[in-house]
Order: structure tokens, then C-alpha cells, then sequence
């Protein structure tokens, strides 16, 4: 008889992730009446398919071991193009974002190495994270995980519509709460903004929350459906403005962890994170697609085969010199509310909150228990690039490896 029920009590593992493991589109039906409960199935935006599981634990195990090799050391900049799944929440799933790698990602650089940490009190860990997130939409999912504290300060950058576009919010009155109150920024955009509007914002709020939060690693979300030409997207950004934020942060030489996100037009989305690899790496790439690539590859960059086509649309910059002045002004407004940089001591009494909710809270230990696995599936994945200093500590986090790619 099959199993049709999810059990908290004989499995460690929580049942929306229970359920996300079991579930096939082949046995759907057998647990269709917790669908709306965990928002997956036929009638949300995340769908059934197979593999689902494996999908969601190389992806949420890649941003966790990428943080695990910047929390140890290894590296002073680690990838995951096939992370930042930005809007999925604790209990249940959201926008095609079934687990939140970022959130899994960032935990473990509060708290690396978790049980080794508490054990041993010389442990390294980031007391201060920033998560910047360029993707289209709002990173809704990883504010509302660390809406609370202010050991995470959230940035999003995104297109905001509460009433017609998806997730409806990000408005700049959301600026956390509790501790964690002036430690979220939101920048909500109009549509078709274009290159030097975006840029210009970009980094003349980036750089003030920089300086004032002193974060000890950078999280960035760089979703391509910000782009221009972007099957779901409303914006008009280059693939070389993009970047340049990207840039902007690795400039400051702050321990970065870089995911990709959302992205609907895939060509564009290839380019772009290939271009910021490059970025990454302080690589100069060919301007077109290589004649190496194998040509059923190379035949979907036709018939220009540019790494950077043209992608400006009809679409008109809705945001008015007006419009930004206004949004950056309310931003940085916020950030003088903002005391200074929490200190260690003060977050170790989160640590010990968090060390209470372990059992509920550590899916990555539930994840490298579970018969998937993904320790085998991205480990070895590393790429060896230039050196660079940075400012964790004071000294080079280098170790021979400086740029971790987990495709
Ligand atoms: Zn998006």
C-alpha cells in the first residue's frame, strides 16, 4: 500500500522536505491534499517534476558548500550559478523556489563550522553578512528569514508592483523589525530602467550600507531577468551594467558569495553569468562566442554570436530623475537609523539562540544525511584563480584556492 502521509516523527527531515522527496508526478494525486499547505503541485507556481528532490539538494548544497569553502578560508570568492532561489520560505515553497539556498548559505556563515563552533570557541564565523539582490524580483524569502536580526542586513533591488507583479513586495517601508529593524533596504523600481539610472543607484546606496554595516562577507543574488529582453522582465539592463554592480562588490575585496536566480531568456542568462565568471576571475573573455563551442551550443548565440548583443527594448524608463532621487534619499535616510556595526559580543547571544534551534534549523545536516548524495556531487568542482587581499580579518583568505566555481 503506498505511503501517502508525511511523518515528523519517524524522519529527521521536515516534511516539506519529506514531501519534496517522495512526491513524483507519477504518485502526485496520493499527496495532493497537502499541496496548498507547502505551495507546491498543479495549481501554484512550483510544479511537480522528477528529480525534484535531486534538483533541490545539488542546488541548496552547492550555495552551502560554497559557503562552507568561505567560512573555512579556501576561498575568496565562491559561485553557484544554480542557486539563488530567493523566494522560497521556511514552510513552504515559492515562485519555483522549492528550498532557499541563500538562507541554508548564509546560516552557515553565521555560524560556521556549526558543531565545531560551539566546541571549540576559537571557530571562525561572519558576525555580519549583506545579501544584495539584483534579480528582477524581490528577494522576498531571504528578508523575510532574516527580517529579525542584525546579524544579515537584506538589499534588494527590484522591480515593485504590489498589485500586478509577482511577489508583491519589497516596498522601501519594509526595513525589518526587532533587532533586526533598519537592517533591511528595500528599492523598489518602476519598469524599463535603464543602464546608468540602475548603476548610478546601485552603487550610491551599496557603497554608504557598506561602510556603515562593515559586513565581513557579501551575498549576492544576480538573477539575469533584470535584463533586458528577459522573457518575464521589464527592465533594460546590459549584460555589462549588470556586471559592473557585480564588479562594484568584488572591488571592495569582502569574502563574496555569488549565486545566479532568475533569468527567462536562457541565451542571455548564459552570457551574463559567463561574463561575470569572468569579472569574478579578473578575466578578460573574447568578445564573441568561442568557434570551439560545440555547435549545438554555439548555434543558439546566432547569427551575431556576441557575448554582448544588444538588449535595450521599447519598454520607457518609468523612473523619473524625480522618482530615483526620492528612492535613494528614503534609503539612505534609513541607513542613519541604523546603529553601528553589532559587535561580536552582542551576536553571540544569537549564537546561542540559534544553538536552541539546531534541530529545527540545520536542513543542510538533513541534507547531507539523506541518500542523495550531494557532498559527492559538487565537491571537487574548484577552479584556481588570481589572489586577491580582502578585508576578513585583515589578512588574505586565500589558500590556494581563490575563486570556487559550482556550476
Ligand atoms: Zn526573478
Amino acid at each position: 500500500m503506498p505511503q501517502t502521509t508525511l511523518n515528523s516523527s519517524k524522519s529527521k527531515l521536515p516534511m516539506q522536505l519529506q514531501l519534496i522527496r517522495r512526491v513524483t508526478p507519477d504518485n502526485a494525486q496520493q499527496y495532493s491534499q497537502v499541496f496548498q499547505k507547502y505551495h507546491v503541485g498543479p495549481d501554484s507556481d512550483c510544479p511537480i517534476f522528477d528529480g525534484m528532490y535531486e534538483f533541490c539538494s545539488l542546488y541548496a548544497g552547492s550555495s552551502i558548500d560554497a559557503a562552507r569553502k568561505l567560512a573555512r578560508g579556501d576561498t575568496d570568492i565562491a559561485i553557484n550559478w544554480s542557486g539563488g532561489l530567493h523566494h522560497a520560505k521556511k514552510f513552504e515553497a515559492s515562485g519555483f523556489c522549492y528550498v532557499n539556498d541563500i538562507v541554508l548559505a548564509i546560516l552557515h556563515l553565521l555560524r560556521y563550522p556549526s558543531r565545531v563552533f560551539y566546541m571549540h570557541t576559537d571557530g571562525r564565523y561572519h558576525p555580519r553578512v549583506l545579501y544584495i539582490d539584483i534579480d528582477l524580483h524581490h528577494g522576498d524569502g531571504v528578508q523575510e528569514a532574516f527580517f529579525s536580526t542584525d546579524r544579515v542586513f537584506t538589499l534588494s533591488f527590484h522591480k515593485y508592483d504590489p498589485e500586478h507583479f509577482f511577489p508583491g513586495t519589497g516596498n522601501y517601508d519594509e526595513v525589518g523589525s526587532g533587532s533586526g529593524k533598519h537592517h533591511c533596504l528595500n528599492v523598489p523600481l518602476r519598469d524599463g530602467i535603464d543602464d546608468p539610472s540602475y548603476v548610478s543607484l546601485f552603487k550610491s546606496i551599496v557603497e554608504p550600507v557598506l561602510v556603515a554595516y562593515r559586513p565581513t562577507s557579501v551575498v549576492i543574488q544576480c538573477g539575469a531577468d533584470s535584463l533586458g529582453c528577459d522573457r518575464l522582465g521589464r527592465f533594460n539592463l546590459s549584460i555589462v551594467a549588470h556586471g559592473e554592480c557585480i564588479e562594484f562588490i568584488r572591488s571592495f575585496n569582502i569574502p563574496l558569495l555569488i549565486l545566479g536566480g532568475g533569468g527567462y531568456t536562457v541565451k542571455n542568462v548564459a552570457r551574463c553569468w559567463a561574463y561575470e565568471t569572468s569579472l569574478a576571475l579578473q578575466l578578460d573573455l573574447p568578445s564573441t562566442i568561442p568557434d570551439t563551442m560545440p555547435l549545438e551550443f554555439r548555434s543558439k548565440f546566432g547569427p551575431d554570436y556576441e557575448l554582448h548583443p544588444n538588449l535595450r527594448t521599447t519598454v520607457p524608463n518609468a523612473n523619473t530623475v524625480k522618482y530615483l532621487d526620492r528612492i535613494r534619499s528614503i534609503c539612505l535616510d534609513q541607513l542613519k537609523w541604523m546603529r553601528g556595526a553589532p559587535s561580536v559580543e552582542f551576536n553571540e547571544r544569537y549564537g546561542e539562540e540559534w544553538r536552541d534551534d539546531d534541530r529545527e534549523m540545520a536542513i543542510e545536516d538533513e541534507f547531507n544525511d539523506s541518500n542523495v548524495g550531494m557532498e559527492k556531487s559538487w565537491e571537487g568542482n574548484g577552479t584556481v584563480t588570481s589572489r586577491n587581499e580582502n578585508a576578513f580579518g585583515g589578512n588574505p583568505l586565500a589558500k590556494g584556492l581563490d575563486a570556487i566555481v559550482n556550476v
